[in-house]
């Protein structure tokens, strides 16, 4: 019989690039799976469902409240919205209404960023208006606080690697500085790890995606506040319907927060030693150097940084990154620093079997030494 990629001529990939949307985000276990299957082949009452998940994973985690929505996004634009229909004091069903004023969103102008889709974009869908304070490379507590004016509603927090990470405020100052002001923060801490820092340091509501270090399907999780995440709730009857998340989901990430929490995750020692051997091997090739280096906004995530010279192989990073992604088997390499010459393998979601893959196919394309 055949299967889904034959039946379909659907593409075949190999992810060593990290949890990328583009991809699907995270390829699911057994177990999360079986959870979704309950899911998808039963009825629930959704608020009821939506309810009682949350109240598991907050009691799991000591926080007083969370809520599964459909993705970060979803989560960042509801989170705005309630914010706007709290400070405008109007029904989720008068979000966008003119005569409701107040509805600015101030941003360090480093964290106003493209995740896939700008920032603003999804904040301007809750009904926001982005005010950026500072500058790229510098945002001061005092920026922030000469933007804040009667309009503001919410002050938000990028924590991520898509961020400038060099002079911007430190989130505990940020979140003093807003309630300072009587205002809200919302942290957007979409592919962090670290599920109780943010929360722990008082932020209203901090936001995770469901299918980024989490594993679960297409979700996204909200930790936070029991009066803001209320409020939040408030939109599933606004903008919330065109960002429902779907029951089966909410089962599987459910589980897979749990087991999230409850899991041993390998250590960076671990990460590296996955890497010895493909390290060791691309070293012995003239031009390319391979070294672990650890993840670039400080997550515990060990990747091989590979370094291509341009000048002995012909041929720059860039090139091979796109000739990897050619072929019935394209491999996703990371590839944010292609344009100083290096690529980087994420391993998390790729197997032995995979790295091996990845290591003929680089020789295949840079014509180096295979030594097997
Ligand atoms: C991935 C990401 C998002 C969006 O997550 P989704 O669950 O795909 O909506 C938002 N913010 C940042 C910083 C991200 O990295």
């Amino acid at each position: 019989m055949k299967n889904e990629y034959e039946k379909y001529n659907i593409k075949k990939v190999i992810n060593a690039s990290g949890k990328m949307t583009i991809l699907g985000g995270s390829k699911v276990s057994e177990d999360v799976y079986e959870q979704m299957s309950f899911g998808a082949q039963h009825f629930f009452e959704i608020k009821d469902l939506l309810d009682k998940t949350g109240s598991y994973l907050a009691s799991l985690m000591n926080v007083e409240s969370a809520y599964i929505v459909n993705s970060a996004s979803g989560g960042i634009a509801q989170s705005v919205a309630a914010c706007i229909t709290l400070k405008n004091q109007c029904s989720p069903l008068d979000l966008y209404c003119l005569e409701n004023k107040k509805r600015e969103v101030v941003i360090c102008k480093g964290h106003n960023v493209d995740y896939g889709t700008p920032i603003e974009l999804t904040i301007g869908l809750g009904g926001g208006h982005v005010v950026e304070a500072g500058y790229a490379n510098a945002c001061t507590i005092d920026h922030i606080q000469s933007k804040i004016t009667e309009n503001t509603v919410a002050l938000i927090y990028v924590k991520s690697h898509h961020c400038v990470q060099k002079g911007m405020p430190d989130v505990s100052s940020f979140i003093d500085l807003a309630h300072k002001n009587h205002l809200p923060v919302i942290v957007d801490a979409a592919a962090e790890e670290d599920l109780l820092a943010y929360y722990q340091l008082g932020a209203d509501v901090v936001i995770y995606s469901g299918t980024k270090a989490l594993e679960g399907p297409t979700s996204g999780l909200l930790i936070g506040k029991k009066s803001f995440i209320d409020h939040v709730k408030k939109q599933s009857q606004g903008i919330g319907r065109v960002m429902k998340v779907g029951k089966e989901n909410i089962l599987g990430l459910t589980y897979a927060i749990e087991k999230y929490l409850s899991h041993q995750h390998m250590s960076l020692q671990q990460q590296t030693q996955r890497f010895e051997k493909f390290n060791q091997q691309l070293n012995q090739v003239k031009g390319v150097q391979a070294r672990c280096v650890q993840d670039s906004a400080g997550r515990e995530i060990i990747r091989s940084e590979i370094s291509f010279d341009e000048k002995q192989l012909h041929m720059n990073a860039s090139v091979i990154a796109k000739k990897l992604k050619e072929g019935p088997v394209c491999i996703y390499t990371r590839d944010y620093l292609s344009n100083v010459g290096k690529l980087e393998i994420d391993i998390r979601d790729v197997d032995d079997h995979e790295l091996k893959m990845i290591y003929d196919k680089l020789m295949n394309i840079i014509g180096g030494q295979n030594n097997e």
